[in-house]
């Protein structure tokens, strides 16, 4: 799977925006990226890909440029019988686009509500 972030400016080798390209045009613009011969482009684009373009705007939301207060705390302050959770909520121990954030939001909204004492387990790399 690729995700392209900037789907309204020109790709360098195919000169559309990329929300204007069928499957097979970003696939050679990705093969052209990667440095692939320009001579073996659209071949390995036609017979040695299938590639299936979905638009996601959505997805971006994820990483707009927020700042504190723009998203509810999981918490707010007296609060006592709901919380939010999820990737909209905001906590500063996660960075977004990842089930684990989902998770850790629920396991803080729990904790606090029903003062339980434990940890929400710490942000750790996994490789
Ligand atoms: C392209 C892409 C790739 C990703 N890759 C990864 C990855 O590799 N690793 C990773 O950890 N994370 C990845 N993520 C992020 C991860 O998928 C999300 O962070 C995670 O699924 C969020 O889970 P969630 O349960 O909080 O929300 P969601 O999965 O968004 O669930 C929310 C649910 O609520 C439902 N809903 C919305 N409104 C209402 C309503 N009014 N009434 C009832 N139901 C409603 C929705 O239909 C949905 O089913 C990726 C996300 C995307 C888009």
């Amino acid at each position: 799977m690729a995700y392209g972030m900037v789907s309204d400016r020109p790709g360098d080798f195919v000169r559309k925006a990329m929300r204007d390209c069928t499957g097979m045009e970003i696939c050679e613009e990705w093969l052209y990226d990667l440095g692939v011969p320009e001579d073996q482009i659209e071949e390995l684009a036609r017979n040695s890909a299938n590639t299936v373009p979905v638009m996601m705007p959505f997805a971006s939301a994820y990483f707009q440029p927020r700042e504190s207060g723009d998203r509810p705390d999981i918490v707010p302050d007296g609060s006592v019988n709901f919380a939010f959770i999820g990737n909209f909520a905001e906590t500063p121990r996660d960075t977004v686009f990842t089930t684990e954030y989902s998770i850790r939001t629920a396991m803080e909204a729990v904790y606090t509500l029903l003062n339980v004492d434990r940890e929400v387990p710490e942000v750790g790399a996994v490789i």
